[in-house]
């Protein structure tokens, strides 16, 4: 067995009611023909959930997935049927069900039991600009989730997270005037990071990734 160091969740994009009323598995292949047809060898997921909770195996889980570019290696791709519409912010239930949301605490629970490497779980959306799953993972899970550390996990306008206060603080710290450290990423902590960043010699996109939390958090 392959060495599992994390878990990153997807959503299939797909309509609340999309399929209803087909069986999971055919399903499962739908979205397997879709990743065929995009030249993999496989359903590019490990797990599917879907809307009634009931999961769904997909590519084996002895062999690597193919869900997000360059972390596939040691990962563990699970996917949420729906999404469709979603942005990165919204709150989980805004898009998926209950039924899903116990169904996939318990899969992740399951599998953290199974792979003691597993040191985090994360949504696609923190590495790449994109709102896969349509939720921040690590709120919805309660945990303060830090990737690439040192840096934190990336965030820009209308996330809303512990990391975006731990920003403001800092950027207040550091002399900028992000508003209120109310944890919430407005248009007046954009501004001020935007200040940060040109300070920095960054490019200058509002976005809080790896490299502008590493110049934040790094030597003052
Ligand atoms: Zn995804």
């Amino acid at each position: 067995m392959r060495t599992i160091t994390e878990i990153i969740v997807h959503c299939t994009a797909t309509r609340a009611d999309w399929m209803a009323g087909y069986p999971t598995g055919s399903k499962v292949a739908e979205v397997k023909a879709w990743h065929l047809a995009r030249g993999f060898s496989d359903i590019g997921y490990h797990f599917l959930i879907d809307r009634d909770g009931t999961v769904a195996q997909g590519r084996p889980l002895e062999l690597i997935g193919a869900h997000v570019a360059g972390h596939n290696t040691g990962t563990i791709g699970i996917s949420l049927f729906g999404g469709f519409g979603s942005t990165e912010v919204d709150d989980f239930f805004d898009n998926f069900t209950a039924e899903q949301d116990v169904s996939a605490r318990t899969l992740i629970a399951d599998l953290r039991a199974r792979f003691p490497a597993i040191k985090l779980v994360t949504g696609h959306n923190q590495y790449a600009a994109k709102a896969c799953p349509g939720f921040q993972v690590s709120e919805w899970l309660g945990e303060t989730i830090v990737v690439n550390a040192p840096g934190r996990v990336t965030v820009r306008r209308g996330s809303r997270s512990d990391d975006v206060r731990v920003l403001q603080e800092t950027l207040s710290l550091r002399g900028h005037a992000p508003g209120q450290a109310d944890g919430i990423f407005g248009g007046m902590t954009e501004a001020a990071v935007k200040a940060f960043q040109m300070g920095q010699g960054l490019t200058t996109d509002g976005i809080v990734g790896p490299v502008t939390w590493g110049a934040l958090l790094g030597a003052a």
